[in-house]
């Protein structure tokens, strides 16, 4: 016996259903006509998979569909964070370079003040505590997580000679290296992408949008008040082309969360081919 996991979430795009689960963090495409063996069999998912295996393994590898068995998710769900803070193979390093911004969202926090900028004396320790956590036996891989204010306007001064540092502190000591930024994107260029697709690391990037082009430009624009949808769309166009891996984070409110149908189909439309 089977059921739809409480943390799925399913959307419909273009006749495509946008099937989500919070779980496993997947999202899978179904077309119309096959998600209506999903609904026919809602009381009976078991079902599925006589009539359409490939529907019913997908479902159950993203975790849309669980075991009935599966009393408790969210204590599951709690377990698996846990488990995941608490993993002694991996240590995540997280580095604000600056609390500076090219943005000004009108409800940010930042004071976005030009004298928090890191120092070199900081970034020397940072590359002391790379090694050092690098030499013990017991951590498999290093996560280093850059943070801000908009971490990519320190790329060249901070971010490079970490990134360069930790690549080589870590082959030297058989490590896994992932690296992660929570950015607004629009520093996000072509010769950034370029030279991290080229590090010998798994590579991520959290992107925050506040609605379609119109909300979005209301909320999020570049000093002289200049939107950024567009570039930041491309920017992650570009960024997936390299295979480098994107979130994108929708803030919604009970207003702008029509909105993002626009933005989706766009997605869409982009990747459905790459
Ligand atoms: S992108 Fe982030 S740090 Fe920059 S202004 Fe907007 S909310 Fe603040």
């Amino acid at each position: 016996m089977y059921k739809i996991s409480k943390y799925t979430r399913d959307f419909i795009i273009d006749d495509i259903h946008i099937v989500y689960n919070m779980v496993s963090d997947s999202v899978i495409t179904i077309a119309k006509d096959i998600f209506n063996i999903v609904l026919q069999h809602k009381d009976n998912l078991g079902e599925i998979k006589v009539i359409h295996p490939e529907l019913f393994e997908s479902l159950l590898l993203s975790k849309s569909i669980i075991p009935a068995t599966n009393l408790d998710e969210t204590a599951e769900l709690i377990q698996s964070w846990v488990k995941e803070d608490e993993n002694p193979e991996q240590i995540k390093i997280t580095i604000i370079p600056t609390v500076q911004c090219n943005l000004r969202c009108w409800y940010c926090y930042e004071n976005h003040s030009t004298k928090e900028v890191i120092t070199e004396e900081t970034i020397a320790s940072i590359k002391r505590f790379i090694e050092n956590t690098a030499k013990r036996t017991s951590i498999k891989k290093l996560v280093i997580d850059f943070f801000g204010g908009e971490p990519l306007l320190c790329f060249e001064n901070c971010v490079k000679p970490i990134v360069l540092y930790a690549q080589k502190i870590c082959k030297q000591y058989s490590k896994l290296l992932g690296i992660a930024f929570t950015t607004n994107g629009v520093l996000l260029t072509p010769d950034k992408c370029n030279f991290l697709s080229n590090i010998n690391a798994t590579t991520s990037f959290q992107i925050t949008l506040d609605g379609d082009e119109k909300v979005h430009n209301a909320v999020r624009f570049l000093k002289g008040g200049k939107g950024t949808y567009d570039i930041i769309l491309n920017n992650i166009a570009y960024a997936v082309s390299k295979r480098l891996h994107v979130s994108i984070r929708f803030n919604y409110t009970n207003k702008n969360h029509s909105s993002y149908e626009s933005t989706v189909s766009k997605l869409l439309a982009e990747f459905r081919d790459s």
